[in-house]
């Protein structure tokens, strides 16, 4: 039988040993699996022949009939090209190359009937159509093609004459080598409930297909399998943990939980803060370990739950811990949860990298002898020398910045594995966290304390700098502070940006009455935190920042954020940015500043900054505009995202029906021991050789 995953592309009919080189380099294209699983990215139907007379500039491609006339050579260099006057008749188009003139002129002739597809455009009132495929006539059978399928090839592979067309005939050959059934990857009884289609036919469809019908119910099967498994997997993963580890039982809700309640709480909860706790008490209590992600949109307060489930934890005999991503954030956690506990009878401690010394040896010291109830941290909690006595619980602020193996590590701080609440920087789309996070359990905090007003959200162009500043100044005599945000530092940059050094320095100009501050990540930490103090104490009226403070810091009489070329930035991290105001009773504002000339994507960010201040809205926005690889988090998360044809922006649905049933097949039959379920475990054992670690995962 043919093993499809142990054949080298190279003997297959068309390919060879140069071509198998150049896909491996540029698509990672090895084996015939590899082959088959290359997916065309469109279809297009090329039944229909158009009349030249007909085609306007609009058209997104076309598909005409008829003869060269004549070919001419024009322009020297770089505007070198090679034109084919051609018509059908009703009249005539040009047919462009600027490359592979030779070829061009070797392949084609003049007079013999042709069929040429392509993009058109109008170029001086003549229809243009550059690198076309053209086909003989003879060879085509319009009538058979429907939806032709299009495959995504690189520059370099078109010049070695692999483009599209190459592609098909390639994967055609190989489809005609299968001839027995390929191997199904879900079982019969899943398939036929499902009403899925077979694998075998699927893969054939997908590159061939006849009907639009058929090939969506090609693409369904195909996706299926893709998400079907990524939920089996963690269904799987967190059923072995909960079965693995028991957790420690928080019973009780003790003195100072309550004492805390009735006497610190300096705000009453929101609805949904109270309904998280109630959420994080009864994992807490449960005897499970609890793996949750909190997420909550910039400014909801999750701080204060963390706190208050770590109270939980005190109340219990544990000790507890809270990481953030940077010294900034863990020193404000520490001045925080210092402030908050007054009075309680705990000990709050900060470790840092920069904490050393004698101090040091203290802190490491009342660790081991539990005498520190909540330690404050960053990554320096997860050096080998920094021992728990009783850790029972840990939080990860702003989760995004640890990787999953650091997650990870805090397991062999103590014999049985902490609770663990995840809290997210800004909101992730739900599909995403059913991906990523998706053995975790999820609270939200979909409410913001009360009285926030909505920041109110202004566009300005570069040239407008006058009026920007004018309403910086008038908000600046109320006694308002202001942060400016520049992109980044890189004086190289060819790029015109506008500088940082060069924006401080126009800004002390323009507001010479008002001390400014200037925060970048090349300074050192103590230098930053000083000047950071000087802003958050209101020594100083303005910040000019670098991305530094994107995250998490807290200065409510700062109202205005001004962020200089928004258009360099993510909408994820402009929403975080302008998080940093609307944290007082004062209007906030946040005004974008852009070039005139904007890409329509960068449009579309401003457009979605200035209509919602909405985090959960603007995630959503954020991963149909960019696809989820590029969306922060992805990355450092260490799931390679091999999702070829599903879009967690638009099979939302999709997703939440395979999760059900992996979890539901998980429940019935944890270790897919049953005869029925065997094939789900061999393929899982098969998709688990990929570099993804599975198991490391929090
Ligand atoms: P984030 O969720 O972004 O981490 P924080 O925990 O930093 O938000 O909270 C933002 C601000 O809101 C803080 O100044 C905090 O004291 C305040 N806050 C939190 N909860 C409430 C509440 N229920 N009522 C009023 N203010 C609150
Ligand atoms: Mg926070």
């Amino acid at each position: 039988m043919l093993d499809l995953e142990q054949r080298d592309v190279k003997f297959l009919t068309g390919v060879g040993p140069a071509r198998a080189a150049l896909l491996a380099q540029e698509l990672e294209i090895r084996t015939l699996h590899d082959l088959l699983y290359y997916f065309p990215y469109k279809y297009i139907d090329r039944s229909r022949i158009f009349r030249i007379c007909e085609v306007d500039g609009t058209m997104p491609y076309i598909q005409l009939k008829g003869r060269i006339l004549s070919f001419e050579q024009l322009g020297e260099g770089r505007g070198k090209r090679l034109v084919a006057h051609f018509s059908d008749g009703t009249g005539v188009a040009d047919l462009v190359w600027f490359q592979g003139i030779r070829y061009t002129l070797d392949r084609y002739r003049p007079n013999v009937e042709y069929v040429v597809f392509g993009k058109p455009s109008l170029y001086n009132g003549r229809v243009n159509v550059s690198h076309p495929e053209i086909d003989l006539e003879a060879n085509l059978n319009l009538s058979e093609m429907g939806m032709q399928p299009y495959y995504n090839t690189t520059e370099k592979m078109k010049r070695a004459g692999l483009n599209s067309a190459a592609m098909r005939k390639l994967i055609r050959n190989l489809t005609d080598l299968i001839v027995e059934p390929l191997p199904e990857t879900l079982p019969d009884w899943l398939r036929d409930r499902e009403h899925l289609m077979p694998l075998n036919d699927a893969l054939k469809v997908i590159h061939n297909p006849h009907t639009p019908l058929e090939l969506r119910l090609a693409q369904l099967r195909l996706k299926f399998d893709e998400l079907f498994y990524v939920q089996l997997n963690l269904a799987r993963y967190s059923s072995d943990r909960q079965r693995r580890f028991k957790g420690f039982v928080f019973s009780r809700i003790g003195e100072k939980f309550n004492t805390f309640y009735s006497h610190n709480l300096p705000f009453s909860l929101t609805g949904a803060q109270k309904r998280v706790i109630k959420e994080i008490r009864s994992d807490m209590g449960s005897g499970r370990q609890m793996n949750r992600l909190l997420q909550g949109d910039v400014g909801s307060g999750k701080t204060m739950v963390a706190l208050m489930s770590m109270l939980i934890a005190i109340d219990n005999g544990y000790q507890t811990c809270i990481m953030a991503p940077t010294e900034i954030l863990s020193e404000q956690h520490y001045r925080n949860m210092c402030r908050y506990t007054e009075g309680l009878g705990i000990r709050v401690e900060l470790l840092t990298g920069s904490i050393r010394g004698k101090r040091r040896e203290a802190i490491l010291k009342g660790l081991l002898d539990g005498s520190v109830d909540i330690l404050v941290s960053t990554h320096a909690v997860l050096e080998d020398n920094v021992e728990f006595h009783r850790m029972g619980f840990v939080v990860i602020d702003e989760q995004h910045r640890f990787g999953v193996a650091q997650r990870a590590r805090l397991w062999t701080k103590s014999d049985m594995p902490p609770h663990v609440l995840v809290m997210t920087a800004t909101p992730i789309p739900r599909t995403l966290a059913m991906t990523l996070y998706g053995d975790l359990d999820v609270s939200v905090i979909d409410e913001l304390p009360p009285g926030r007003k909505p920041i109110q959200t202004e566009h300005h162009y570069d040239g407008n700098h006058a009026s920007v500043y004018a309403f910086l100044e008038r908000e600046l005599k109320k006694g308002r502070q202001a942060y400016i945000v520049y992109p980044l530092i890189e004086e190289s940059e060819k790029i015109d940006l506008k500088n940082l050094e060069e924006g401080y320095r126009t800004v002390c100009e323009r507001f010479s009455g008002y001390s400014v501050s200037k925060v970048h990540g090349r300074m050192k930490p103590a230098e930053k935190d000083a000047e950071m103090m000087r802003f958050k104490n209101a020594e100083t009226q303005i910040l000019v920042a670098t991305t530094v403070i994107e995250v998490g810091v807290d200065v409510p009489n700062a109202s205005i954020m001004v962020i200089e070329n928004a258009n360099r930035f993510g909408l994820s991290q402009l929403h975080q940015l302008r998080g940093r105001v609307g944290r007082g009773a004062d209007q906030s504002f946040c005004l974008l500043v852009t070039p005139y000339q904007l890409s329509e994507d960068t449009r579309k960010r401003i457009d979605i900054m200035t209509a919602t201040c909405d985090g959960f809205e603007i995630a959503e926005a954020d991963l149909k505009l960019r696809g989820p690889g590029d969306l922060e988090g992805t990355q450092q998360s260490g799931i390679a995202f091999d999702l070829r044809l599903a879009n967690l922006a638009r099979d939302g649905a999709l997703i939440e029906h395979v999760r059900n049933i992996a979890r539901e097949i998980i429940a019935a039959d944890p270790g897919l021991a049953r005869e029925e379920n065997v094939l789900m475990g061999r393929v899982l054992q098969r998709l688990k050789k990929s570099p993804f670690d599975w198991s490391s995962i929090s």
